[in-house]
Formats: structure tokens, sequence, C-alpha cells
């Protein structure tokens, strides 16, 4: 009996041992706040162990609906950085605040330099008429934009960590070579597939169709559900495309796309924009619509 209790007494004393460790080990790496799930997986591509990752955005929630609870905000509180993705409806309403709690935080936007597509629209866009609405955010599901964030992301670490410049710039330099392979696979998989037109509920593919001359034909208008004539004539479009999938991205409602795809008696194809390992799911993407 006392033996027993020493021996998890032992066992006890080593596994909080392991924890103070795992703990001061956090503790010396500098915090850094990413907006969204996949561009953690191009961030830890990029930097290695050598920082503290998160995401703003948690698991399973709606970039376009999401709004930061106060334990996001305590993410905030302990970053030195923030790479914000940079047209997101969350970052347009919440940037400024961020850096109000947090003011020796640098706030860098990793798409600066992509050419940045217009005409996504919001819901809430007439509430909020000066903030940059109406910029397509979805820059993170596109192989070449993602190497331009790659690029803006290995300067602002080099800038705050200049003992690892040559570390981040040679992992710079493998993702590069992982997004063109990943961008050679997508080329292949949607040989022949040129100017197809992709049925898609809430409008994420801009960039992917512009990298692979695709036509994306939105079913949300205008950042709303669709009106009933709206609605008919999507489907009178879909059917003289002869397209036979509605594609929707896995947060959402299902219902308006079950009902256009049972008219134009086709199928809904669910596909997950924010996977976290954003390689494996371009791919995945593509194969979902060479073969839909
Ligand atoms: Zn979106």
């Amino acid at each position: 009996m006392f033996r027993n209790i020493f021996i998890f007494f032992i066992l006890f004393t080593a596994l909080s041992l392991v924890s103070c460790q795992q703990k001061t080990v956090d503790n010396n790496k500098i915090q850094l706040t990413v907006s969204i799930i996949p561009q953690k997986y191009l961030v830890t591509f990029i930097a290695g162990d050598k920082f503290d990752i998160q995401a703003m955005q948690p698991i399973g929630s709606n970039h376009e609906t999401y709004e930061p609870a106060p334990r996001d905000m305590e993410k905030i509180s302990a970053s030195k950085l923030y790479l914000a993705l940079g047209a997101l409806d969350f970052e347009m309403a919440w940037l400024d605040r961020f850096k109000a709690s947090n003011p020796a935080m640098t706030v860098i936007n990793t798409s600066e330099g992509i050419q940045m597509i217009s005409g996504h629209h919001h819901e809430d866009e007439e509430a909020d008429e000066q903030q940059n609405h109406g910029i397509d955010p979805h820059t993170w599901l596109s192989p070449s934009c993602m190497k331009v964030q790659a690029a803006n992301i290995s300067k602002a670490l080099s800038t705050i960590d200049t003992a690892n410049a040559s570390f981040y710039n040679s992992n710079l330099n493998k993702f590069n070579q992982t997004a063109d392979s990943v961008d050679r696979l997508i080329r292949e998989k949607l040989a022949g597939s040129e100017g197809k037109s992709i049925l898609i509920f809430h409008p994420a593919l801009a960039y992917f169709a512009r990298d692979y001359n695709l036509i994306q034909i939105s079913i949300e208008q205008d950042g709303k559900e669709p009106s009933p004539a709206y609605l008919a004539e999507l489907v009178k479009t879909a059917k003289g495309k002869n397209i036979k999938a509605v594609f929707i991205s896995k947060e959402f409602d299902t219902r308006n796309a079950e009902v256009i795809a049972l008219e134009i008696k086709g199928k809904v194809v669910v596909f997950d924009p924010m996977a976290d390992n954003w390689a494996e799911n371009m791919i995945h993407l593509a194969d979902l619509i060479a073969s839909n």
C-alpha cells in the first residue's frame, strides 16, 4: 500500500516536471497570431518551431460570420506579430481594436502584393460603408497567392528575428517548391477542364478560378440568400451549361444547394476551404472539380 502511494507520488512529480518544462519552452517562444487555420499551415511551414503560432478563428467556425470572443482576444494580448490574411470581414471590423488592445504588436497584411479581386459582397455591406468590403478575401485558396503570402511572412519573421533570417528564407524556398508541385498537380487534374463553370454557394474560389481558367458562378446573391427569381435564373444557366454539381463549403447550410441540385438533376459537392493541410486540400479540390 505504502509502496503504491510512493510510486504514485514519483509518477505525479515526474508528470508535473514534464508539464512545467513544456510551459517554460512555450513561454520562451514569441507568440504569433494568424486569422484562419490554413494560414497556420503556411506560417508553420516558414517559422518551423521558432514561434508559438495560433489562429484567431477556432476550428469549425464560419469565416464570413466569425466574431472574436474574449478568449480569442487573449491571443492578441500575448502576440508580438499579427499576420492578417488581408480582407476578411472580421479583420476589417476588428484589426484596429486588435492594435488598440496590444499597441506593441506588429500587424502585417500577408496578401500585400496580390492583385486582389473585387466584387465579393457581404450581408452587412451597407452597415459598414467605409470598410474595405467588396474585396474578395479568399487568397489562401490559390497556390500563386499563397507564394506571395509566404514571401511576406518570411520577411516579417526575419524582421523580428534577424538571427534566423536564413532559416526562414530556406523554408520559404521549400514552401515555393511545395506550392509549385501542388500547382502542377492541379493543372494535371484540370487538364481538359479549362473554361469549366463551377456553381458554388459561397463564392470562395475566385482566385482559384483565375489561376486555372475556370468560371465561378455564385449562388449567394451579393452575400445574401438568393431570391427565387435569381435561383430560377441559376437553374436555367446550369442546365444550359450542363452543370451537374453544386459546390458548397462545409460550414454553410446546404438547403439551397440541395434545391438547385434537385432541379438540375445533379448533386451537392461539399468541400472544406479551412482544412489544416493546405497542400492536400488544394489537390483534393482539383479532384472534386475535375470529377464533377
Ligand atoms: Zn468566404
